[in-house]
């Protein structure tokens, strides 16, 4: 999908309701995993946890099943930069881990993702995942009645390619309501003050992917799922679900 949208669809307080319960439902697996992953434990016990989280709230998983899809989370870790399937993989010292999941409630969507070290984190690590979510406040920060699209993507691009690293082009954020994966496009470059306009209602789910190398290049692995770094460097991944409140951005995956 391109930026084929001359405006972008606002929703009514009523949708966001909804799409607030689905956020906070994000936000309670991403709790639950972030306090579990530690050395020695197995990207498929995270997917457990967020089953758990997900049957608690009777909500459902817009994950699970997507294209085939076999988890209610995705876990790519270190050279991994989206859509790891959680398996028997065990999570050692130093890994960098990214989460990405979402979840369903009453139709509507949310869909947010982190990244973190396990146990302890190299320099290196620590500062890509620190940059990796400087990039999501400043694209954040951009979300305000007035903006255009193109702010998001300049204001992530900045921050990226100021500290060297790189971002996959043929991966981005998305428009986001009753479906997951809904127009535009959010990419994770751009020029500000181009795109459709920002309105309050508007609401899109911002993911800046980041490559430590410096290059753009990625591979998918033979699972047809695993997008990993073409030159085996680590990546980060994060990302929120947010609004255009009439004051500002509200995040809805928090
Ligand atoms: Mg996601
Ligand atoms: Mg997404």
């Amino acid at each position: 999908m391109r930026h084929r949208l001359a405006t972008l669809p606002r929703r009514s307080a009523v949708d966001l309701r909804q799409m607030r319960l689905a956020g906070r439902v994000v936000a309670e697996m991403h709790e639950a995993i972030r306090g579990a992953a530690q050395p020695g434990v197995t990207t498929a016990a995270l997917d457990l946890i967020g089953r758990e989280v997900l049957a608690k709230r009777s909500a459902t998983s817009n994950f699970l099943g997507y294209h085939g899809f076999p988890a209610v989370i995705c876990a790519s870790v270190n050279d991994e930069v989206v859509h790891g399937i959680p398996g028997p993989r065990t999570l050692q010292d130093g890994d960098l881990l990214s989460i990405d999941c979402g979840a369903i409630v009453n139709g509507w969507h949310g869909d947010a993702a982190f990244s973190m070290a396990i146990g302890t984190a190299t320099a290196a690590t620590q500062r890509l995942i620190d940059t990796a979510d400087k990039a999501l406040a400043a694209a954040i920060r951009a979300m305000v009645p007035g903006g255009h699209l193109g702010d998001i993507g300049a204001a992530i691009e900045e921050i990226v390619s100021a500290a060297g690293y790189g971002s996959p082009r043929d991966y981005c954020g998305h428009g986001i309501g009753t479906a997951m994966h809904e127009e535009p496009d959010v990419e994770n470059r751009g020029r500000r003050g181009k795109g459709p306009a920002l309105e309050q209602g508007v609401v899109l789910a911002i993911e800046p992917m980041l490559i430590a190398g410096g290059s753009d290049d990625v591979r998918e692995l033979d699972d047809d799922w695993t997008v990993v770094t073409g030159d085996g460097s680590l990546a980060a991944h994060v990302e929120h679900t947010v609004l255009v409140g009439p004051d500002g951005p509200e995040i809805l995956t928090i």
